[in-house]
């Protein structure tokens, strides 16, 4: 069953408006964003999935477990995800008692 869990739309959008920015600056992560091209134009924002479900599995496809990261950030992450999963799920934790129901 490919893509039981997608990102939609309508989440990407609250997450981006939610984040603004990579938000691997704000939880320490070091190295300009974007910094892969150099010039830090032509950014790319991706959306990381912070607790996977297992091996090779991406957890929901929720607020609660979405980060909005450049793409230099993310592979930042993904290659030391022992370091900055905990990182991460501190700043959601701590976005989502902010959070706006609906
Ligand atoms: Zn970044």
């Amino acid at each position: 069953m490919p893509h039981k869990d997608p990102v939609t739309p309508e989440i990407r959008y609250a997450v981006i408006k939610r984040d603004h920015t990579c938000v691997g600056a704000k939880i320490g992560m070091g190295g300009a964003c974007g910094s892969q091209f150099g010039s830090g134009q032509g950014i790319i924002w991706e959306l990381d999935h912070v607790d996977n479900a297992g091996l090779g599995k991406r957890g929901p496809s929720t607020m609660e477990n979405l980060v909005l990261l450049c793409g230099y950030h993310h592979r930042v992450k993904t290659e030391s995800t022992r370091t900055w999963r905990p990182k991460l799920r501190e700043y959601l934790d701590e976005k989502s008692k902010y959070a706006v129901p609906g």
